[in-house]
């Protein structure tokens, strides 16, 4: 079997958090190292491609810049059966279309230096004392001081540092589709939460995509186990009620594993980035968050070679103090009021659809334009009013719903 020079980085998958920890090397001066990725590329994803959260800060720090074509959202319509609110943003999510966005994101840190190798997938891996050994399935062994786990929600590092430790995912599909009929503006991205008193813990999605397309989707958080037909019928039904009626075959879907702070992202000369690390369990985004994680992690390493200390203890502490890690487990806390099992989302449904700030701050969180986890007397304002005004916004969601 032919085992290659010893690199100093090895990067697993070329999607945004692989392309993030390349650009971070390259502006940390680090050149021994080459991304592995399992696909030719281009290679596509399913995704919304909605470009929120710090997406714009990411670009800036890693000297990347949006290239494709993307559409440009400044509002976003929230609804729940008859309720409907539109929020403004102060700063528009681009919706760009995987296939371009992350080949482009390549094409940018290989014109930087970087060494992409296509259609290889890492197999396994070996941490000894001196580097880690990666098997691929072309049958030959790559070695590297450091080997960063970016790749994805089926990742082989995830894996080996979480061991049996078993997590149900959350559950998104999604569909593109020419705009047609659709009755929504091209500006706005629309979040329907109208499927929660039939038991899915999520939203369906609407965002105006390039190309006079739209993109379809549904995320269901996993309180509760339900069936891809039964999501996909939800997606379905709730873009009918937009005008857009999407064929029955199309759909992709994918479990994707929420962020938890407490979870193990790293290990002596092992990382993780992106969805391999977790996705905000919220909203079920994960392309900012790969490329924040992504920052993050090229610091850590290019300190690490620096020092020749491999150990990665401050990792995890580095990913939580930092603001991705804050609005993810923000974000988590969230996730576990609105969309548990039993009645108790009523009450925060109720909290967030008719608080006169709550949807505000967080089309705010989503657009990027302000930190949530800073916000948190606003939040805690928005709790108090709710004790008293709960009954009176629990009878207008129970309208809403009828
Ligand atoms: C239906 C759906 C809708 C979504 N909508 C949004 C949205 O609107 N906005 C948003 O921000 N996020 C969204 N997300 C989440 C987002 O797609 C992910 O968070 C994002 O792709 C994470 O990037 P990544 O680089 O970590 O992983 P990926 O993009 O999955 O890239 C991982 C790469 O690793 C490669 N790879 C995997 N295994 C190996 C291996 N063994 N060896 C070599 N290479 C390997 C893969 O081929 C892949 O190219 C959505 C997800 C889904 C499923």
């Amino acid at each position: 079997m032919a085992v290659t020079a010893l690199l100093d980085v090895l990067v697993l998958g070329a999607g945004p958090a692989g392309a993030a920890v390349a650009a971070r090397l390259l502006q940390r001066g680090v050149t021994s190292f080459a991304l592995l990725e399992r696909y030719a590329l281009p290679r596509d994803k399913p995704c919304g491609g909605g470009l929120t959260g710090h997406a714009g800060e990411a670009f800036a720090a890693l000297g990347l810049a949006l290239r494709v074509p993307h559409v440009p959202a400044p509002r976003a319509r929230v609804r729940f059966g008859r309720f409907e609110r539109t929020v403004e943003m102060a700063r528009p999510v681009d919706v760009i279309r995987r296939v371009d966005f992350d080949a482009d994101l390549i094409a940018q840190v290989r014109e930087q230096g970087a060494e992409v190798i296509e259609s290889e997938a890492a197999e396994r891996l070996v941490v000894r004392a001196d580097a880690v050994e990666v098997t691929t399935n072309r049958g030959r062994t790559l070695r590297a001081r450091v080997v960063v786990g970016a790749d994805g929600v089926a990742s082989i590092v995830r894996k080996h540092l979480a061991g049996n430790a078993k997590a149900l995912p959350h559950r998104l599909y999604m569909q593109e589709l020419p705009a047609g009929g659709s009755a929504v503006p091209r500006d706005t991205m629309v979040y329907d939460f109208s499927a929660m008193p039939d038991g899915i813990r999520g939203y369906t999605w609407l965002f105006p995509a390039p190309g006079d397309r739209i993109n379809i989707g549904i995320m269901h958080y996993p309180a509760d186990r339900r069936g891809g037909p039964e999501l996909l019928r939800r997606m379905r039904e709730r873009s009918l009620a937009l005008g857009v009626d999407a064929p029955a075959k199309g759909a992709l879907g994918w479990p994707v594993w929420g962020y938890d702070p407490r979870a193990p992202i790293a290990a002596p000369r092992l990382l993780t980035v992106g969805d391999a690390a977790g996705i905000d369990g919220l909203t079920g985004e994960g392309i900012a968050v790969a490329m924040e994680h992504g920052i993050v992690a090229g610091d850590h390493v290019a300190r690490a070679l620096e020092s020749a200390d491999f150990a990665f203890g401050g990792y995890r502490r580095a990913i939580r103090r930092a603001v991705v890690g804050r609005e993810l487990a923000l974000d988590r806390q969230l996730a576990h009021m609105l969309y548990q099992r039993g009645d108790k989302w009523r009450e925060w449904m109720a909290l967030v659809l008719f608080d006169p700030d709550v949807l505000e701050m967080y089309a705010a969180r989503v657009s990027g334009s302000q930190v949530l986890a800073d916000q948190k007397l606003r939040l805690a304002r928005a709790m108090l009013r709710h004790v008293v005004k709960r009954r009176g916004r629990l009878r207008e969601l129970a309208a809403a719903m009828a």
